[in-house]
């Protein structure tokens, strides 16, 4: 009998920027069989095989897959109105919606930093089962709070916990549910440190020993400088971070995911919906309260970050793409708005690209799986018609996704708006 020939699909004339930071290759042919790259060549250079299905890229850009690496799938404080019927079915499908569009968007791999009741393990299970239209999906169940610490006014969301031992029950139970990963958060809109360093440091090492990675939730400089004496893997946030730290963090290869877009995007929003609540005569005094102190604290971050960005890239620190989108019922796929963010904090368009894809699957301990455009590597693919070299912007509008080697079916009812283009939040 002979043996069943393999899938060869060729992407043949764009220009490819790869990830790995080198320079472009123009007339590119990208050779990719079953689900992975097998050559890479140029017109010149590579023959293509007779049997292979030849995706035109002639004048378009062709890059890795699109890695975001902070995204919550479902807060239930952020439904706009409670749903008839059941919470977690109207949850399943938000989550259904946000991860295609995500996907559809070039967005191929997420990691999931803390999530409603397990809902990103379930939803993990039907993408990995082809169920849905999904992005790859690392996931951390629920994250680990002390009492009364950040994320415990979200039960379900977060657990709260205290002392050295809690905090290691607590990590065994989220990798006993599944988690790929674990979230702590240790601070939140103060100076003030919430967990110890003692239980921060448990943590981190339970985790580690259990062979998994942690990302701490650290708002303030205490925050990063505990959790960098820990050896987490990643610090979430993280917009005041001093020398001390950052020498840590480098030694540490600890990786910086500041989440630019929505500190800069939420005040605006937040005194929007300040505005609109007065205009309506009826001022909810604790949600007002509760809106302005974090108004006020996003702002001493957004005055701090260029400081905080600047010092993490003279000292060589990892910087990773993460939205921190949580506005569930809007589009979801706004990881080119953080692209564009980074730009503004003087990150050359270049070191963008680099975050957004080699250093993501760095940071997720699998940079020899995805996250370039190299041979062996698993065939994660997206193309735009404009040259992001030139302008970040290129990334809202891409146009063809390849994940594993599958191209991503573009439903025509689906387009990509932007979070400030259209819906309740902004109304
Ligand atoms: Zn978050």
């Amino acid at each position: 009998m002979s043996q069943p020939t393999k899938q060869r699909t060729v992407v043949r004339g764009a220009t490819l920027i790869d990830g790995t930071g080198v320079r472009p290759v123009e007339n590119a042919v990208v050779l990719i069989e079953e689900n992975r790259i097998t050559a890479i060549g140029t017109t010149q250079s590579l023959a293509i095989p007779e049997d292979a299905v030849v995706i035109d890229g002639t004048r378009r850009f062709l890059l890795p897959g699109l890695i975001d690496l902070h995204v919550h799938m479902f807060t239930p404080q952020f439904i706009s109105f409670p749903p008839k019927g059941d919470l977690m079915a109207y949850a399943g499908l938000i989550c259904f919606n946000n991860l295609r569009s995500a996907l559809q968007a070039g967005v191929t791999t997420v990691r999931d930093v803390g999530d409603y009741k397990h809902i990103d393990l379930a939803v993990k299970s039907a993408a990995e089962r082809k169920l849905i239209l999904a992005p790859r999906i690392f996931a951390s169940g629920i994250g680990i709070s002390m009492t009364g610490g950040h994320g415990s006014e979200s039960p379900g969301l977060n657990r709260e916990v205290d002392g050295v031992e809690a905090v290691r029950k607590a990590v065994r139970e989220e990798i006993k549910a599944g988690a790929d990963w674990i979230k702590l958060l240790t601070s939140h809109r103060s100076d003030f440190p919430e967990f110890s360093q003692e239980e921060i440091s448990a943590g981190v090492e339970e985790t580690h020993r259990l062979g998994k990675k942690i990302a701490i939730h650290a708002a303030n400089l205490v925050g990063v400088r505990m959790a960098a004496r820990a050896g987490v893997d990643s610090i979430e946030h993280g917009s005041f971070v001093d020398e001390e730290s950052a020498d840590l963090m480098a030694k540490k290869g600890i990786t910086l995911v500041p989440t630019l877009w929505v500190k800069n995007f939420v005040p605006g929003l937040l005194e929007k919906m300040q505005e609109k609540m007065k205009a309506e005569g009826g001022i909810d005094t604790s949600i007002d309260d509760e809106s302005t102190q974090t108004i006020i604290w996003l702002r001493r971050c957004l005055a701090q970050l260029p400081k905080t960005i600047a010092l993490a890239r003279s000292k060589g620190i990892a910087i990773g793409t993460g939205t921190d989108g949580v506005f569930l019922e809007q589009p979801w796929a706004v990881l080119p708005e953080e692209m564009e963010w980074m730009t503004h904090y003087g990150i050359p368009n270049m070191d963008v690209i680099v975050s957004a894809t080699q250093v993501g699957a760095r940071v997720l301990g699998k940079a020899e799986e995805f996250g370039t455009v190299e041979k062996g590597k698993l065939a994660d693919l997206i193309m735009v018609d404009r040259d992001p070299l030139q302008d970040i912007t290129a990334f809202k509008e891409v146009n063809w996704v390849m994940k594993e080697g599958f191209v991503v079916p573009q439903s025509p009812e689906w387009s990509r708006q932007t979070v400030q283009s259209s819906g309740k939040w902004m109304q």
